[in-house]
C-alpha cells in the first residue's frame, strides 16, 4: 500500500473521499474528487480542506498519486466559508486556474472573518466578554480567531455564486442545490434527486452534532434556524449521505432524528443547569463542558457559541429570560439568563 492510500476512499461512479488531515480534534475533513467528461474532462474538488503547510505537502502528494494533474482540476465546489473547507480554495485557484464555487452569504461570511481591516475577531471576542467570557481568556480568543487568517489565504478570486433552489451540475450529474442554516450562513447542500445522494457538508454529520455557529451580527436564533432546516430536511429521499467529516453513511432520517433529540436534550440539559440562579453563557458552558476548555480557545470558542445559541432557543421558548446589566459604554455589560418561574 502506497504511502497516501489510506486516506483516499473510492466510491460509486468513480467518487474519490479524500480525508484531509486537520490539526483540531476533528482529525479530517473530506474533500471530495467527482469525476467530470460532459463539456470538459477533469475533477471537480469539493471542499479541499485548510490551508498549512502540511496539507500543500499532503494534496501535493494525493494529487501525484491518483495521477491527476493539477490543470485537470476544473471547479472548486465550497459547501461553506469554515477554514477547514474553504481554507484551500483559493491555494488551488492558484495552481488550477479552476473556478471557485460557493454562496454569496459564504463570500460575504470570508470576507467579514478574513477581509482587509477585518473586525470580526475584536467583535466576536466583546460579544463573548458580554456573555461572561473571564478577563484573562479574551488574549487567548483574538490571538485565536486572528490565526486563521494564514490558514484561508490565498483567498479565491472572483468565485462564482451558487444559490439555494438552483440546479447545478458537476460530477456529470444534475444536483438540486439547498440551503443550510444554523451551522455556518449560506451553506450549500447538494441533492441529487435521481440517484438519492446527499452532499451536506457539515449540515448533517454521523456521530458528531454539527456545531451551531452563533455570532454576533449573524442569525438571532441559529439553533432554530438550523432545527426548522432539519425539520424541512428530514422528507428528502437520501440513499446515501457525503457529510463533510467522517464517512459516507447510508441511514440518513435516523442520523435528523437523532441530532433533533440531541439538541432537545441539550435545550432540557442547560435549563436545569441555570436552575435558580441568573447565570452568563460562558458560566452555563462551563457547567455543561467542563473548565479544562480554558486552556484551549478553538473548543472554547465552539462550545460557548453552542451555549449561546441554546440559551437564545431557550429565550424562545419562554423558558428563559434574557437579563441585562451594566453598560456597554463602560465596558461592563453583562448578559445572563434566568428561568422563567413556572409556579
Ligand atoms: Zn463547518
Amino acid at each position: 500500500m502506497s504511502e497516501k492510500s489510506q486516506f483516499i476512499t473510492q466510491w460509486e461512479s468513480g467518487w474519490l473521499q479524500v480525508k484531509v488531515p486537520l490539526p483540531f480534534s476533528l482529525k479530517w475533513v473530506n474533500a471530495y474528487l467527482l469525476p467530470e467528461d460532459s463539456e470538459k474532462t477533469g475533477w471537480t474538488l469539493i471542499d479541499p480542506g485548510l490551508r498549512t503547510e502540511d496539507t500543500e505537502v499532503f494534496w501535493t502528494e494525493v494529487l501525484s498519486e491518483l495521477s491527476i494533474g493539477w490543470q485537470d482540476i476544473i471547479s472548486i465546489v465550497i459547501t461553506h466559508h469554515h477554514p477547514d473547507h474553504y481554507g484551500m480554495a483559493g491555494w488551488f485557484q492558484k495552481r488550477t486556474g479552476a473556478q471557485v464555487w460557493m454562496s454569496q452569504a459564504a463570500l460575504d461570511s470570508a470576507r467579514r472573518l478574513w477581509g482587509e481591516n477585518e473586525t470580526f475577531s475584536e467583535e466576536l471576542t466583546e460579544a463573548f466578554l458580554r456573555h461572561g467570557l473571564a478577563e484573562e481568556l479574551r488574549e487567548d480568543m483574538l490571538v485565536h480567531m486572528r490565526g486563521f487568517r494564514n490558514k484561508v489565504s490565498p483567498q479565491p478570486v472572483n468565485p462564482s455564486i451558487l444559490q439555494p433552489g438552483e440546479r447545478f451540475r458537476m460530477g456529470n450529474m444534475h444536483w438540486e442545490i439547498l440551503g443550510g442554516e444554523g451551522h455556518a450562513p449560506g451553506h450549500l447542500i447538494f441533492h441529487d434527486q435521481a440517484g438519492g445522494k446527499l452532499l451536506c457538508g457539515d449540515q448533517v454529520l454521523p456521530d458528531i452534532s454539527p456545531n451551531i455557529g452563533w455570532m454576533p451580527d449573524g442569525d438571532p436564533d441559529p439553533l432554530g434556524s438550523f432545527l426548522t432546516g432539519l425539520g424541512e430536511m428530514r422528507h428528502l429521499e437520501v440513499a446515501m449521505v457525503f457529510p463533510g467529516h467522517r464517512d459516507p453513511f447510508l441511514q440518513y432520517r435516523l442520523r435528523i432524528e437523532e441530532l433533533l433529540e440531541h439538541h432537545e436534550r441539550r435545550l432540557q440539559k442547560m435549563a436545569e443547569l441555570i436552575g435558580n440562579e441568573d447565570r452568563t453563557a460562558f458560566e452555563v458552558c462551563e457547567l455543561l463542558f467542563g473548565t479544562r476548555l480554558r486552556s484551549n480557545a478553538h473548543n472554547l470558542r465552539f462550545a460557548l457559541a453552542e451555549t449561546i445559541a441554546h440559551l437564545i432557543q431557550l429565550e424562545k421558548r419562554g423558558i428563559v429570560v434574557r437579563i441585562e446589566s451594566g453598560h456597554a459604554g463602560d465596558g461592563n455589560a453583562r448578559i445572563g439568563y434566568r428561568r422563567v418561574s413556572t409556579s
